[in-house]
């Protein structure tokens, strides 16, 4: 029979894609991945185009994300907010509150663009996954959005005071900045008290494939993480 879903604030939740299983979205977690619709910054590099536009119509229902839920006790234990931007949206909180209640363990992916909403939902959330897109030189420029570095960097400090379990997520290739701001991101990370840092490698025009870590392979960063993770 399927799951009935009473009436709350998460089924205004704009719910633009559903995976039903990943099991590196959320790091230790056989997890579902529920892509938030909308995000304001406008990044070069962005996969999801189709979920920037906030007012677009949301293929998905809240509904069929708890029925997904119902059908998949026992074999999911987590769920990660993704995007798009989750925080975003103001069904948000609820979303999580529900997500919760019905046993699984949450996650976010955030870039971290409105650090009040992030520091509301951090009770929330069991893990956060917050995009550090560079330095703060380079910022605006990446996102094509004025003042995005700040904010940014506000949420890590945010999600670091609250304790709650995070890594930071780069996607780099040169044409964004170059290889010595990485070297130079990874220490001011590292200054900054982060421990688990993903590099995501992303194409750009004329850029060459690679699965080498290239500029933090010599460098002397990777002793400074308790995990640093390059995606080729
Ligand atoms: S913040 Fe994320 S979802 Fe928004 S444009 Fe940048 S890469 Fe895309």
């Amino acid at each position: 029979m399927p799951a009935r879903t009473s009436h709350t604030a998460a089924q205004a939740l704009r719910v633009g894609g559903i995976t039903p299983l990943t099991t590196i979205d959320f790091p230790g977690r056989l997890a579902a991945v529920v892509f938030c619709q909308g995000c304001p910054w406008r990044c070069g590099y962005c996969h999801n185009a189709g979920l920037l536009d906030a007012a677009a119509p949301a293929p998905h229902r809240w509904s069929e994300v708890e029925q997904l839920l119902h059908t998949r006790r026992g074999l999911l234990d987590g769920v990660v907010f993704s995007g798009g931007e989750p925080t975003l949206q103001a069904a948000l909180p609820d979303a999580l509150a529900r997500v919760r209640a019905l046993g699984f363990a949450t996650g976010l992916h955030t870039a971290g663009m409105y650090p009040e909403r992030l520091q509301a939902l951090l009770p929330l959330l069991d893990w956060v996954g917050l995009d550090i897109k560079g330095p703060p030189a380079h910022y605006d420029a990446i996102t094509r959005t004025p003042g995005s570095g700040d904010r940014a960097w506000e949420s890590l400090r945010c999600v670091q005071a609250s304790g709650v379990d995070y890594e930071c997520r780069t996607t780099w290739n040169p044409t964004l900045f170059p290889p010595a701001d990485l070297v130079g991101l990874a220490h001011t990370l590292a200054d900054a008290g982060v421990t688990h840092w993903v590099v995501q490698r992303c194409l750009a025009a004329g850029d060459v494939p690679s699965t080498s870590p290239g500029p933090l392979q010599f460098s002397g960063v990777e002793e400074r993480f308790k995990s640093l993770t390059w995606r080729g």
